[in-house]
């Protein structure tokens, strides 16, 4: 049995000292304004929906030492490659090992949107990447995001609690120990959307596939004030009150959609 469905996008920026201006996302470069294949979309209905059995993400390991990136529009930490093996099996992707790099936050300037993707034209408070690449076929890198989606709710998250703590401390303190990734990213997640995009930053590079975990997690709204009013790069720059990219035309793409286990009720 098979449906599709469609979902939104990623940022990976480089470190520059430069801000970006999500202002004047129209004059971002690269493939931004000319591709066809961008991120984030708003995921559509599903086109299709696949029953699976495998588990979601099988990670080398439940948590990492995490790096701050000291990234200019974002929290961006990247997970310690000197501690042992940071690969991961996709297994609903014929086991695909990727490789993990980095985590990063989006945000908007109320509760009500500060996700990149949006889903059937809901938005999110806040969108979390977990940003992992493949050596495709042809030879060539391509990536895959993990994507956590934030409702506000009464709950702090534990997760980005801990992102705000490091990004206010300083130097080689504003790293993460044990860093937990798996319940962030659960190996038995139920509901899951993928589709194929880009990255959501400049370039916007269309290297990215997307697999979005449909159950939001939760998050505060003093949380989320926190997140639009900290400092950012090293702790020098301004904050960003927003780092949402516009969802993007779908151009004829589909989404697919996962459910794993077979008591599940599909119901469209
Ligand atoms: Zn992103």
């Amino acid at each position: 049995m098979i449906l599709i469905l469609t979902l939104v996008a990623v940022a990976a920026a480089a470190n520059s000292r430069e801000q970006l201006d999500y202002n004047k996302q129209d004059q971002w470069g690269g493939s931004c304004q000319t591709g066809r294949a961008q991120s984030p979309i708003d995921v559509p209905f599903p086109s299709a929906v696949e029953l699976a059995s495998p588990p979601f993400l099988h990670l080398s390991r439940g948590s990492f030492n995490m790096t701050n990136e000291n990234h200019p529009d974002t929290a961006k930490f990247s997970v310690n490659p000197a501690e042992g093996s940071v690969m991961a099996t996709v297994p609903w992707m014929k086991d695909r090992q990727v490789t993990l790099h980095q985590i990063h936050l989006h945000w908007g300037e109320t509760a009500a949107h500060g996700s990149e993707h949006t889903i059937m034209g809901k938005a999110y408070a806040a969108e979390i990447h977990l940003v992992t690449s493949y050596i495709d076929k042809d030879s060539s890198t391509k990536y895959m995001v993990f994507t956590r989606l934030f409702r506000a709710g009464k709950k702090e998250n534990k997760h980005i609690a801990e992102i705000i703590a490091a990004e206010k401390r300083e130097g080689n303190n504003r790293n993460i120990q044990n860093f937990d990734m798996e319940s962030l990213y659960p190996p038995y997640t139920a509901v899951w959307t993928t589709y194929k995009g880009g990255l959501t930053t400049p370039p916007c590079t269309e290297v990215v596939q997307f697999a979005i975990v449909d159950e939001p997690l939760v998050v505060t709204k003093r949380q989320l004030k926190k997140l639009r009013r900290m400092s950012l790069g090293a702790g020098d720059l301004a904050p960003q009150r927003q780092n949402w990219r516009k969802t993007q035309p779908l151009n004829g793409r589909t989404s697919t959609k996962y459910y794993r286990g077979r008591d599940i009720e599909v119901q469209f």
